[in-house]
């Protein structure tokens, strides 16, 4: 069993203002108690200086929502992996389904972002999950399949990636998959990661739930087999939530 991490995505939320109190919140959380998971705070890129300069020092580590697949170049609007390290971060989220809609991000762009995260030396939380239309349709385990072969790069260190299982129809809807079903899909994560890996470096990658995670449904969904830490949208904007999701 690896150590759980709870991933907050602010999404397109906060100011420099708001992160300042919540970031503040959460370091106290912190500081005062022994913590039973890790804690990550993805904010807007244009937020992440304040962050990381906040959190310089600290246990709350820092990721972005994003990356692009080159180093640098002509593409206006977008950061790389590159700059995301440099500045301090540790993390990035690629393959939000957020992204895949708004950006028409595809398996193969997911699997470009995530190989230049990890040659930054970015541990890249790559999120895959079944639209209501294909779980509805019997395809959850086939899709699933296919995002974790074409989305995971070739150049990938087993020991520095997460995986994020977020069913798309769960994100942001308040409705969440029932424990059974998070732990067929996580279930058969970990076998897809068994058989690319091997079974002692499949065990450490952490696969985390997302969808709808809040403090009254967390217990259930983080003790289900294979759930190794949550990928939190809306209730990671409280200090109060996101902590009472990682402590128990
Ligand atoms: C997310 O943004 O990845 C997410 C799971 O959002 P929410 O917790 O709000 O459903």
């Amino acid at each position: 069993m690896v150590r759980k991490l709870i991933a907050g995505n602010w999404k397109m939320n906060g100011s420099v203002s708001f992160a300042s109190e919540l970031v503040s919140g959460l370091l106290s959380k912190i500081e005062q108690e022994d913590a039973s998971a890790d804690f990550v705070v993805c904010p807007p890129a244009a937020l992440l200086g304040s962050v990381l300069a906040q959190t310089k020092n600290t246990k709350l580590a820092v990721g972005g929502q994003d990356c692009h697949a080159n180093v640098s170049g002509a593409h206006t609007g977008d950061t790389s992996a590159e700059l995301l390290n440099d500045l301090g971060c540790g993390y990035v989220l690629t393959g939000h389904s957020e992204r895949r809609t708004d950006h028409g991000e595809t398996n193969a762009d997911v699997k470009a972002k995530s190989a230049a995260a990890l040659e930054a030396g970015l541990t890249p939380i790559i999120c895959i999950g079944e639209t209501e239309e294909e779980r509805v349709s019997g395809n959850t385990l086939k899709v699933i399949e296919e995002q974790v072969k074409d989305s995971l790069p070739e150049n990938t260190d087993p020991d520095r990636i997460v995986l994020a299982y977020e069913p798309v129809w769960a994100i942001g809807t308040g409705k969440t998959a029932t424990p059974d079903d998070v732990a067929e899909v996580h279930n058969f994560i970990r076998d897809l990661l068994v058989t690319r890996f091997g079974d002692e470096a499949a065990q450490k990658i952490n696969i985390l739930y997302g969808g709808s995670v809040k403090p009254s449904n967390a217990a259930e969904l983080l003790a289900v087999s294979n759930v190794d830490g949550a990928l939190v949208g809306g209730a990671s904007l409280k200090v109060e939530d996101f902590w009472a999701i990682g402590v128990r």
